[in-house]
């Protein structure tokens, strides 16, 4: 899979110079250096260790750095079947990263809890943090992590600096329990 060719912010241009909006340049500048943070727990984890490895080469997309400090990710990957006892623990990392943040759904599990409808398992996460993107499959090949990926960059590109601070955002957040 090739990376997506990122047009030229939208601007006006004259004789030495370019005008265009922050939002627009900062949202060039976060897609294309997103931070993951893996949150692994089984199988799905393996996969993404394909995704990051040289034939897929996650870097390509500036996310070749792996945060395991919440602190600084910027977008948290969840991948593998969630316990309802880790439930608080995936909540309390996102509730650490700072805004702008993203969240990826990666694998049934994740999505909705997969093959595994039982009393001890999270039918997905988006029962406790919003999620932004979700990559079916069990587990999701790389080529499908990477297009996940890549819609998370589209939402970088193009949220509004404003939005995190939004009504219909705090509204969402609240729906978490989370301030
Ligand atoms: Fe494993 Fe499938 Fe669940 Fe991924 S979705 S963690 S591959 S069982």
């Amino acid at each position: 899979m090739k990376p997506e060719i990122v047009e030229a912010p939208k601007g006006h241009t004259g004789s030495g110079f370019f005008a265009t909006s922050f939002d627009e340049v900062i949202g060039i500048a976060r897609s294309n250096s997103l931070w993951p943070l893996p949150f692994a727990t089984s199988c799905c984890g393996i996969e993404f260790m394909a995704t990051m490895g040289s034939h897929y080469d996650i870097a390509r997309f500036g996310s070749e750095r792996p945060s395991f400090s919440p602190r600084q990710a910027d977008l948290l990957m969840v991948m593998g079947t969630i316990a309802k006892k880790m439930a608080p623990i995936v909540k309390q990392v996102y509730l650490q990263m700072a805004e702008p943040r993203w969240v990826l759904a990666m694998g049934a599990c994740a999505c909705s809890g997969g093959i595994f409808d039982s009393y001890s398992v999270l039918q997905g996460i988006d029962r406790i943090i919003p999620v932004d993107v979700y990559v079916p499959g069990c587990p999701p090949r790389p080529e499908q992590v990477l297009e996940g990926l890549m819609q998370v960059q589209e939402m970088a590109r193009n949220e509004s600096l404003r939005r995190r601070n939004s009504e219909e955002y705090a509204h969402l957040l609240q729906s978490f329990n989370i301030q």
